[in-house]
This record gives structure tokens, C-alpha cells and sequence, in this order.
């Protein structure tokens, strides 16, 4: 016999519903560009972009805040293109003046990359300002914000950014398995004049513009990943039900909560990216204290409460940096409070002096502030 099950035996997924949840996912961009949602984790439109953006002849201006970048510039270079990489420290964001000095060094570049905000280095760029001088070199602008959409503004078309990706599973409190992407006319005339660009392709975009978009948005191209569609329909309405800025806001004060609160905590702990306003909403990074090793640390924390979203920086990051990741439905200050406690806890076991009273006294006072 077979027995029904709320995860299975589901109506299809109609193209009407899938192009409505594309139209709510546009409105959280703000965006009257084209929205693409990718059925795969936010790697998947990360790479289509740039195999179609991208090809032996470009020349990209790739934007290493974080691992994501470095990402990125092995994808531009397997495209054939020649890549300018400017890194800026984990511990700071890069600046316009930055790019704007790189793109006068090298005028041959015609497509720039960037990460917004960084979930594995806490730190955020000034997208608005870097967008001006992309915008006045001409180039294209490529732009993850999976971490910062839910957490901060993103605006690809009053910053002018011509794809801009995004994902569910940060700061939206989604699914893992779909993403989305805008892309600007601008992009599209560039996918389409590149012989290499994906097509026929799961990575291609060109595929969603011809068969889907210019057809009116009829007909999918393939069955859709229903579980993952309802997913994200059901965090686009949570989000629209507490209203996005509320969201951000619930973001903003997260992060300003835990700076504060690991300051008044004193022990060694500190924040890892130096400059409040280069720190990102949406999860925040602690620089371990000399002589604590930053894994050690937080498996020490984890073992009191191991629903603390507390995890250790990836690579060569994990002796030293510690993530707070404060996001979706953990961008409280019940859990900004408790994962302070435990790593002060953690310290005070390994030795160090804290002061949980005055670290959860920072925290209540800076979320409201
Ligand atoms: C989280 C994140 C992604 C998606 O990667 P996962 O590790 O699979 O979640 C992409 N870009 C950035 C900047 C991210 O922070």
C-alpha cells in the first residue's frame, strides 16, 4: 500500500506559480531587470555568469575580499580571460578609490567582480560607490550578494550592477537549493555575443532568456525542483509578512549587538573586522585571542549548546577567527546573548578574564539603539 506523504505526491508546479515567485524574489531587489531563478545552490548562477560574461579576450577586474573571490578568479581564468585580482585583508573592505585606481591602471577591463558582503570574513563593500566608477569605466559588474540580501540593501539597478546573485540560505532564512539571479540588458547583449557562453547547458542563462523570458514566461525548461520552489515561495512570504527593512533591521542590530557585546566581554576576544562600518549585517567575525586556538574555542562552546550558530573560520582561518553567524531566524538577541555566554565561558575555562554580566548588558543595549 502506498501511504501519502506532505513531502511527496505534490501538484506539479505550474509556470504561473513559478513566474509569480520570480516576480516577489524581483521585488526584493527592487529590480526591473530580468530575474532568473536558478534551481541549484547560488554556485550555479555564480558560474553561469561568468562562463557567459566572460571569455579569451576579457579582461576582468576580479575583487578578492574573502574566499569567494578567489573562487571567481579561477573561473574567469578558465574562461580564458586575462584577470587583474585586487585583494584587500579579510579584516578591512575594499574601497571605490581602490577600483576606481585599478580600472585607470588597466582600461583594457570589461567586466568587474565582486562579493557584497562576506559570510566567511564578516566583511562588507560600499557597492553603491565601487557601481559609480564600474559604471563610468564601462564595464560590466558582476555582484554575489548571496550573504547580504535580507541582511542590507542590495539595488542592482540603482547601483548598476548587471548580474547580481543572490541565494536563500543567508540572511533570507531559505532554501539551499535555488537561487537567483538579475541580469541587465547590458549583460544579456554580452551572454549572447559570446560564442563560449553556455547554451543547452544546466549553467546556461542564455537558455532561460530564449526559451523562457522572450517566450512569456510559458513554459519551463525542464521539471522544476518543486521542494526547493515551495521553499523559497514560503521565505519570500515570511519575509514579506515581518516586511524586508524589519529583516534588515533584525540583521543590523545582530551584528551591532554582538561588536559591542564582545567588547564589553573583554578575555582577548575581538572583533576581526576592525572598522564597524566595514563589518557585515549579516554574520559577525571574532579574532580569537593570541594563544587560543579559534576551532578549539568554539567546539568548547558547542559542546555547552551546539544549536549556537557559532562555527570556526574555513582554512587557514581556523586557528584565529571565530563566526558568529547571526542570520535568518537566528538574528536575535537571544542568540547574540547566549553565544556570547558560551564563548566567554569557553574562555573562562581556558584561563581568561570575562565579564558575561556586562557583555549581556552591551548586547541589550546596543540592539536597541
Ligand atoms: C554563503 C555564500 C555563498 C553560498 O555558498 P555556501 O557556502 O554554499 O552557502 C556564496 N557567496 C557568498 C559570499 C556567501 O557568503
Amino acid at each position: 500500500m502506498t501511504v501519502t506523504h506532505p513531502l511527496l505526491d505534490l501538484a506539479p508546479l505550474t509556470a504561473a506559480q513559478f513566474a509569480s515567485i520570480e516576480r516577489r524574489v524581483a521585488a526584493l531587489l527592487s529590480t526591473e531587470q530580468d530575474v532568473v531563478i536558478t534551481q541549484g545552490e547560488a554556485l550555479l548562477p555564480l558560474e553561469g555568469c561568468i562562463r557567459s560574461g566572460a571569455r579569451p579576450g576579457s579582461t576582468a577586474l576580479n575583487i578578492v575580499t574573502g574566499p569567494y573571490g578567489q573562487t571567481f578568479g579561477n573561473w574567469l581564468r578558465d574562461c580564458g580571460a586575462t584577470v587583474v585580482d585586487l585583494e584587500v585583508p579579510f579584516h578591512t573592505a575594499v574601497t571605490a578609490a581602490q577600483v576606481e585606481r585599478a580600472l585607470a591602471e588597466h582600461p583594457a577591463i570589461d567586466f568587474v567582480s565582486l562579493v557584497h558582503a562576506e559570510a566567511a570574513t564578516g566583511n562588507t563593500n560600499p557597492v553603491a560607490e565601487i557601481g559609480e566608477v564600474v559604471r563610468a569605466h564601462g564595464a560590466l559588474f558582476y555582484l554575489d550578494a548571496v550573504a547580504s540580501i535580507g541582511a542590507e540593501p542590495v539595488l542592482p539597478d540603482a547601483w548598476g550592477v548587471d548580474m547580481c546573485i543572490i541565494g536563500a540560505q543567508k540572511a533570507m532564512g531559505g532554501p539551499a537549493g535555488v537561487s537567483a539571479v538579475s541580469v541587465s540588458a547590458r549583460a544579456w547583449e554580452r551572454f549572447a555575443a559570446n560564442p563560449a557562453a553556455p547554451r543547452r547547458s544546466y549553467l546556461s542563462l542564455l537558455d532561460w532568456k530564449e526559451r523562457w523570458i522572450d517566450g512569456g514566461r510559458k513554459t519551463l525548461l525542464h521539471a522544476p525542483a518543486q521542494l526547493e520552489m515551495l521553499a523559497l515561495e514560503a521565505c519570500v512570504e515570511r519575509i514579506e509578512a515581518e516586511g524586508l527593512d524589519a529583516v534588515m533591521a533584525r540583521h543590523a542590530s545582530a551584528a551591532a549587538a554582538t561588536r559591542a557585546g564582545v567588547l564589553a566581554l573583554g578575555g582577548g576576544l575581538e572583533p576581526y573586522v576592525h572598522e564597524a562600518r566595514d563589518a557585515a549585517p549579516v554574520a559577525t567575525t571574532l579574532r580569537s585571542p593570541a594563544g587560543v586556538d579559534a576551532s578549539e574555542l568554539v567546539a568548547r562552546a558547542l559542546a555547552a549548546d551546539p544549536s549556537l550558530p557559532l562555527i570556526a573560520g574555513g582554512g587557514v582561518l581556523a586557528k584565529e577567527m571565530i563566526r558568529v553567524n547571526h542570520y535568518g531566524v537566528d538574528a536575535t538577541p537571544g542568540t547574540v546573548r547566549s553565544s556570547l555566554a558560551a564563548l566567554g565561558a569557553a574562555l573562562g575555562e581556558s584561563g581568561r578574564t570575562v565579564d558575561l554580566e556586562a557583555a549581556r548588558r552591551a548586547v541589550t543595549e546596543a540592539w536597541g539603539s
